[in-house]
């Protein structure tokens, strides 16, 4: 486990507000749950130019599309670039796609996005597809360490 329970407690109510909003919200938390950042993007982004190294983040994915159902390649680009603990994406279904980053040095960060940058071009290149998205998983855990998971949002 990447964040502590405190963390993991606070954002529940975050997460719950932010599951329907018709626009991106992306928010991050220190470890100690404490909010330290929220922005608000459109449909489908957020600026990421005033996001902050070794938080926690969160954001929707208000688009009820395929596609949307997990963390995209750049969620996790930007994750391992900010240093994140952990990334999460909630969707409107309830769910919440979450990966835990571990610590990486440069060599590996640097390898690790351009393993998903060659993701990212097989996506616009085949289309989303369950064996494609498992596959890019699998390879990142296994070379990366890093965890993905998902979660059904707790009620309160
Ligand atoms: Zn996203």
């Amino acid at each position: 486990m990447n964040i502590s329970s405190a963390a993991k407690k606070a954002l529940i109510p975050v997460e719950r507000e932010i599951m329907f909003q018709p626009v991106e919200h992306l928010y991050q938390l220190n470890n100690q749950g404490k909010v330290i950042i929220h922005l608000k993007g459109n449909t489908d982004s957020v600026n990421i130019k005033y996001m902050q190294d070794n938080l926690i983040s969160t954001h929707n994915h208000p688009e009820k599309s395929y596609y949307n159902n997990f963390l995209s390649t750049s969620d996790i680009i930007c994750a391992i670039k900010l240093r994140n603990r952990e990334v999460r994406a909630i969707t409107q279904d309830g769910y919440c796609h979450l990966a835990e980053i571990p610590e990486m040095d440069f060599f590996e960060k640097f390898n690790c996005q351009c393993t998903l940058i060659r993701y990212k071009d097989l996506f616009k290149k085949e289309g989303y597809s369950w064996s494609l998205i498992r596959k890019m998983k699998k390879e990142i855990e296994k070379a990366y360490g890093i965890k993905f998971r998902t979660i059904l949002l707790p009620k309160n």
